[in-house]
């Protein structure tokens, strides 16, 4: 049984991803705008069910209202943003699971980048949305969180297994990739997933997913071996 994954480019470079079972129960991760996403409902004729969002910032969460107002979506986010996202009828919390159908989506909270952010992991369809706390080749800002805080979220995405699929909030992959061959310009599978990352890029096509496996062997923040590692490529990119 598998979990339908569509990417919607919404704004300047985020990716909102409409969820579909076979039962047709649908759900959205992440609408920072809301009219593409009901181009995609009224065009395919689906009703919209959920809105899950990873965390408060405005191109995360600023299509919830217009959604809820036109669908009747109900919101399932961190229990710990209730001040910052409004209307949360599921609040997760570590370790919660969100039933979407027969999919279990679990709450894994990976502060940093916002210190409520939370990435689910649905362990049967295989697959992470991690909103700002990875990217490819990349991880978010550290706006509310520490280093230390931001390893120990790496670590916890780690730990998932190696043939996960990573749907990111952002179109960075490039860019990212750029940066990471500056810190291993001899990284074999860095400079192959480059050449991928180009071409996929010159063909208009989206970088994303990518597996958890791919990220191990190329991204250098996911590779950092600890937290001052990590702190020091993150203010060296913030600088780049
Ligand atoms: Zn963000
Ligand atoms: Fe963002």
């Amino acid at each position: 049984m598998s979990l339908s994954i569509d990417l919607i480019p919404i704004l300047q470079d985020n990716y909102a991803f409409l969820l579909t079972t076979p039962d047709g129960l649908c759900a959205v991760v992440d609408p920072g705008d809301a009219q593409p996403i009901l181009d995609v409902l009224n065009a395919r004729d689906l009703t919209l069910s959920y809105i899950l969002n990873t965390h408060h910032h405005y191109d995360h969460t600023d299509g919830n209202a217009a959604l809820v107002a036109a669908t009747g979506a109900r919101i399932v986010a961190p229990a710990s943003e209730k001040e910052r996202i409004s209307g949360i009828s599921f609040p997760l919390s570590e370790g919660n699971i969100f039933q979407f159908g027969h999919f279990d989506f679990h709450a894994i909270e990976t502060p940093g980048h916002t210190r409520g952010h939370i990435s689910f992991y649905c362990p049967q369809a295989g697959v992470l949305f991690c909103g700002d706390t990875l990217f490819s080749m990349g991880c978010g800002r550290l706006f509310e969180g520490s280093a230390e805080d931001q390893f120990q979220s790496l670590q916890k995405i780690r730990a998932l297994p190696d043939e996960t699929l990573v749907y990111c909030g952002h179109e960075y992959t490039q860019s990212n990739g750029a940066f990471c061959q500056s810190i291993e310009p001899d990284n074999k599978a860095l400079a192959q997933r480059m050449n991928q990352v180009t071409t996929l890029r010159e063909a208009g096509t989206p970088t994303i997913p990518v597996s958890l496996a791919t990220e191990k062997q190329t991204n250098v923040f996911l590779r950092a071996k600890n937290a001052a590692e990590l702190g020091a490529l993150r203010t060296k990119k913030d600088h780049a």
